[in-house]
């Protein structure tokens, strides 16, 4: 198929190109650059170097490139920068997809497969959470992707043609197993770098955002899903995508870990005993946040392959110890 992927020189879109590549896609590569990374674009995938909201230049890469589906992960993804920019979060995230579904219009495109978030369901008041847990977002992070959906949901009532899949990650999580790409965000906030920079010395220590929630250990608990996992769910979703189709599919493990049992794995997998600091609370984190993805495994026989957290671990040192400066500045 030929595939349209946005965001694509970012942390999970150049992951999602790597798959598509190796499944024998076509792919065309779709980025601004404002975060991505040009290294992290393969020479196997084509390049469109355009903004969300250049919607004439997009119909033509579309008609141009014939483009079958779009995979759009263009982002902006940092909960508290959209809480003092909210502005930004609404125009690149919620404008630009309405700028790239007209687009698709134009250019007769009917396949698209959004990266929602976890991020839409809020502070649900009981785990896990399910895909008709109520969706209540506390950020303009999760506004913005909200929004996308029913955007969504609209567009798929008004043209019969058009199927469209809304995937809600949770926590994203490890690098490409054969070390050829990875994560690198500036600024850096995931806890999983975050532990990392700190066993490379990078940054002097970890802060532990909180150790007096009500959760066995006092730490937040997430759940964290192998960033292969959650492309192959992609891939597969991508191919059992019909016209007409409006799904919605939450993407974790099931599964919570505390933030004290990250550290005691990075810990373990770096064998650097970096220094940890329990400090106050970040505002805004839920004690607790995973996924109930049965639907997923249920419909699509979706079957992620890495459960072991410290081997999540262990995929991002790798990447992390031999490229200490992410893909530098070239
Ligand atoms: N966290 C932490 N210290 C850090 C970064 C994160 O204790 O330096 C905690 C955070 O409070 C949350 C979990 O780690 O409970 C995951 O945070 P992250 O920012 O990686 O992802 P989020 O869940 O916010 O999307």
């Amino acid at each position: 198929m030929n595939i349209l992927v946005t965001g694509g020189a970012g942390y999970i879109g150049s992951h999602a190109v790597k798959r598509l590549l190796a499944g024998g896609h076509r792919v065309v590569v779709l980025d601004n650059f404002f975060r991505g990374h040009r290294e992290a674009v393969p020479k196997q995938a084509a390049l469109e170097e355009l903004d969300l909201r250049q919607t004439e230049a997009i119909a033509n890469a579309l008609t141009h490139h014939r483009i079958e589906c779009v995979m759009h992960f263009a982002a902006l993804a940092y909960v508290g920068e959209s809480v003092t920019e909210p502005l930004d979060y609404y125009d690149n995230n919620t404008s630009g997809t309405v700028s790239l579904l007209k687009a698709m219009d134009q250019a007769r495109v009917r396949r698209m497969i959004f990266s929602s978030t976890c991020a839409t369901y809020g502070q649900p008041d009981r785990m896990p959470i399910t895909e008709e847990t109520g969706q209540r977002p506390i950020n303009p992070y999760g506004w913005s992707k909200l929004f996308i959906e029913r955007v969504l949901l609209d567009f798929a009532h008004a043209r019969p043609d058009f199927g469209f899949a809304a995937l809600r990650y949770f926590n994203v999580a490890g690098s490409a197993s054969d070390g050829s790409i990875g994560e690198d965000h500036t600024p850096e906030t995931h806890i999983i770098p975050v532990m990392l920079n700190a066993a490379l010395g990078k940054v002097p220590q970890v802060n532990i955002f909180g150790s007096d929630y009500p959760t066995p250990d006092g730490t937040c608990i997430r759940d964290y899903i192998h960033v292969e996992d959650l492309v192959d769910a992609h891939a597969l979703v991508m191919e059992s995508l019909k016209p007409g189709d409006a799904r919605i599919y939450n993407l974790g493990l099931g599964k919570g870990c505390s933030v004290k049992e990250l550290v005691e794995a990075a810990r373990r997998v770096t064998g650097v005993d970096f220094k940890v600091v329990v400090g106050p609370r970040r505002a805004g984190d839920p004690p607790q946040l995973f996924a109930n993805a049965d639907k997923i495994r249920r419909e699509l026989n979706w079957q992620p392959k890495q459960t072991d957290l410290e081997r999540t671990v262990e995929t991002a040192w790798r990447w992390f110890k031999n490229n200490p400066d992410g893909y530098g500045k070239g």
